[in-house]
């Protein structure tokens, strides 16, 4: 076939331009990474509205996050030659949600000018609700209600759809009931969470088929991007959406499918994975939804309409989310759902070079859940992924950032080079570095370590130890967590700070001498000054890293995140610790604080030219030319958690975020180990990654750490730290990999002569990278 047609299409191989060009009826592109998925999307729209087959404003776009909407957008201009107007509905599930929501608010008991709440407003309001049931929060957190809610929501359940069971798992079976006085509570304040913003989208839908149907007709088409990704909240909103409108009259229920998160059927669901039986087929464990149904022989017709033109992109590969309510059964019920969809499969990777690809394969094709496909590329091999050792995280940082000022130096974009690390608290080492170095960098998906909230509560504490004036840190603290010192008391302390002229903490000091505050705000008050004054006297006599632990713990903050069930509170833990760890390299609290304001005043930075720093979890659908992928050990990737729990359902997911990370790359991906990190608290030998022993050989290169002393090439302590190695694998037989880098140590610096390197590598396969008993080689 010539390639005629609009110039969009050009260059696109001929499954691409299929899934491009069929418009009519489902389609669903199923593909590995980096094979032009979120192309064909783009591409997609372009050729719709250049048909004329919709309005801007016809075309229902789901992308993953805002920034990738934003691109979309950009790309689109590209390919037709002008800014493209409109396309109001193309964003995030979220946003996309919400903005029904404002429209048709009253429906749902709202005004359009709803808030959304975010989890402290969700928390404080839960408290109030478990008060008013005399629950004891200490032993029933409202944090963890929270996260239980967002859980139900995630999974499309409203307060009369929870299973019973689960409803009476918290505050003594009275959980279900708080769920359902929330929702009315969120009613009468004007609110909304942000789970509802789908949720009680599906509501006004449900509620009222005239505007369901509304929606369904302007809806002309309805794109997915990262399918494999999406909760069951989100796949029955795409569900209703992608019907074609039901006639009036038609009960609403027949185009609803059946309940998918009934627990009988998610229960037959769970059984069958975990029996391990293959590849179930999905028909045998999902009710049939109701759809095209049987009706009077007058309305056959009619009712034979087609579903939408829906088309819906992803990789089994590349599910991420299931930890946050992400069902990855979605996208391989898909068939199912949309009868007669078009399933093309792209299997010509165009991101990576040879060696990335066949890297980023081998170590997948280690998961046993999978639907297992091609991927090639007729890219050059281009380099091999290379792995560096370090003695530490420190050490770690170092080596990159040298290696960053070795790309720049070679003239290479910083915006073409990304670190991804596991979790967010490795990223305050490279800040710190590449404050050090001067190097721009940005932080993607999320604020920058110092920025994020926990860090700055912390510091909140440590600056009003160091700065007793500083009333900016006393406000922010004062009432975090919660200790009955509230607006009212707030104002009070700011009235006398302001006549007698002097700091909010001192006026806090002669405030609870008086009998203005009610005396349970006093004594609360007055506990918290003779905190600030003990810290401050201890200060003289303890360490700085000492102290900020003994503040964070007596303070009750460490412990407001321990109870908090939220997905993210472990992460903010982490990153708690981290700060206490990074305030280690500094002589006194003083000089610390002193670093924190300069890395903080940076926030002009990253002109044009930045590295990229992010978690793996935000790079997906990203790529970069250099990738850089930090912290492979286990324990962090694939992380405790996953390693501690029953099952492989964890590890899996685990490797396919290593396999999202390594896909990333363009041109090169360095992952890099260290030997020994600080996690809570005490220095604890690491082992390697099993996903290391996971890469094939022929595609990996071990290569010399850039970042100091060099871990065993240069003799040193680098042998002596194999040999705790061995002897701390009596569990363990030896992996490859540490008896490659013990050989190398032992060899006496041997850099990578020819010999050295063969070694290595005959090292690998004697060894078959240490751990192969654990998963299939495929
Ligand atoms: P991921 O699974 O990581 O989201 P993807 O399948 O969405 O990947 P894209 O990001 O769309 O892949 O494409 C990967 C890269 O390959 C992009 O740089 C894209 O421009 C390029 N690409 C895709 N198709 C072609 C093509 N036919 N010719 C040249 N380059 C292409
Ligand atoms: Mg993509």
């Amino acid at each position: 076939r010539a390639a005629a047609g609009p110039q969009y299409l050009n260059g696109l191989n001929p499954e691409q331009r299929e899934a491009v060009e069929t418009l009519d009826g489902p389609v669903l592109v199923l593909a590995g990474a980096g094979t032009g998925k979120t192309r064909v999307l783009t591409t997609r729209i372009a050729h719709i509205l250049s048909q004329g087959r919709a309005r801007p404003q016809e075309i229902l776009s789901v992308t993953f996050t805002n920034k990738a909407a934003r691109e979309m957008k950009l790309r689109l201009g590209q390919m037709l030659g002008q800014a493209v107007e409109g396309m109001p509905w193309l964003g995030t599930f979220h946003s996309i949600g919400g903005r029904i929501l404002r429209i048709h608010a009253e429906l749902v008991q709202l005004k359009s000018n709803f808030t959304v709440l975010d989890v402290d407003d969700q928390v404080r309001l839960l408290k109030q609700l478990l008060q008013a049931e005399n629950i004891d929060d200490k032993r029933w957190p409202a944090r963890m209600l929270a996260g239980l809610i967002d859980s139900w929501k995630n999974r499309g359940l409203s307060p009369s759809q929870v299973p019973a069971g689960e409803a009476a798992s918290f505050g003594n079976g009275k959980g279900g009931k708080i769920y359902a006085t929330y929702q009315e509570r969120l009613k009468i304040l004007n609110a909304a969470d942000f789970g509802d913003l789908l949720l009680e989208n599906i509501r006004l839908f449900r509620e009222n088929p005239d505007v369901l149907r509304q929606y369904q007709n302007r809806f002309k088409f309805i794109l997915v991007d990262e399918y494999q990704d999406t909760n069951v909240a989100q796949y029955l909103w795409l569900r209703l959406l992608s019907q074609a409108p039901s006639r009036p009259g038609r009960a609403l229920s027949d185009v609803i499918p059946g309940d998918l998160t009934s627990p009988r059927l998610r229960g037959e669901v769970d059984a069958h994975s975990a029996s391990g039986e293959g590849d179930p087929p999905r028909t045998e464990l999902v009710e049939t939804p109701p759809h095209p149904d049987p009706l009077p022989a007058s309305g056959a017709r009619e009712q034979a309409a087609p579903l939408k033109n829906i088309c819906c992109v992803g990789d089994d590969d590349q599910s991420i989310y299931g930890w946050r309510g992400a069902e990855v059964d979605n996208i391989l019920r898909f068939e199912h759902d949309f009868p007669g969809a078009k399933v093309i499969r792209l299997e010509r990777n165009y991101r990576s070079t040879g060696h990335i690809l066949a890297a980023a394969s081998h170590l997948i094709a280690h998961n046993e859940g999978r639907l297992g496909k091609t991927l090639r590329t007729e890219d050059i091999d281009g380099e091999k992924v290379t792995v560096t050792g370090s003695w530490d995280s420190e050490e770690e940082a170092r080596a990159i950032g040298e290696e960053l000022e070795e790309l720049q130096r070679a003239g290479e974009n910083l915006n073409d080079v990304a670190i991804l690390v596991r979790a967010s608290f490795q990223m305050r080492e490279f800040e710190d570095r590449f404050v050090t170095l001067g190097l721009p960098y940005r932080v993607i998906g999320g604020p920058r370590f110092y920025e994020r909230a926990e860090i700055r509560d912390a510091l909140a504490y440590l600056r009003t130890i160091n700065s007793p004036a500083d009333d900016l840190a006393f406000e922010r603290i004062v009432n975090v967590p919660k200790r009955g010192l509230g607006d009212a008391t707030v104002q009070l302390l700011h009235d006398h700070a302001r006549k007698r002229r002097i700091p909010l903490f001192e006026a806090a000091r002669a405030v609870v001498e008086t009998d203005e505050l009610k005396p349970k705000a006093r004594g609360s008050l007055r506990d918290l000054v003779m905190q600030f004054d003990r810290w401050r006297a201890q200060r003289e006599v303890t360490s700085h890293t000492e102290l900020a632990e003994i503040v964070l713990d007596e303070s009750g903050y460490t412990e407001m995140w321990q109870k908090d069930r939220s997905a993210d509170a472990a992460g903010r833990l982490d990153n708690l610790k981290e700060l206490v760890r990074s305030m280690e390299e500094f002589e006194n609290l003083q000089g610390f604080l002193e670093h924190i304001s300069l890395v903080m005043d940076r926030d002009g930075e990253a002109g044009d030219e930045a590295v990229s720093l992010m978690t793996l979890h935000s790079a997906k659908g990203l790529e970069f030319d250099n990738v850089f992928l930090p912290g492979w050990e286990e324990g962090l990737f694939p992380s405790q958690r996953t390693l501690d729990e029953q099952g492989r359902a964890g590890l899996e997911e685990e490797r396919r975020l290593a396999h999202v990370g390594l896909t990333r790359a363009r041109r090169r991906a360095k992952i890099y180990f260290a030997t020994n990190r600080r996690i809570h608290g005490t220095w604890s030998t690491t082992i390697p990654s099993r996903f290391l022993d996971e890469l094939p050989a022929h595609n990996v290169e071990i290569t010399e750490s850039k970042g100091g002393s060099g871990w065993g090439g240069s003799g040193g302590y680098g042998a002596s730290r194999f040999d705790n190695l061995e002897s701390f694998g009596s569990s363990y037989s030896t992996p490859g990999w540490q008896r490659a880098q013990a050989n190398r140590g032992r060899g006496g610096g041997g850099r990578s002569g020819g010999s050295g390197f063969e070694e290595r590598q005959s090292s690998y396969s004697s060894e078959g990278f240490g751990r192969t008993k654990r998963g299939p080689m495929v």
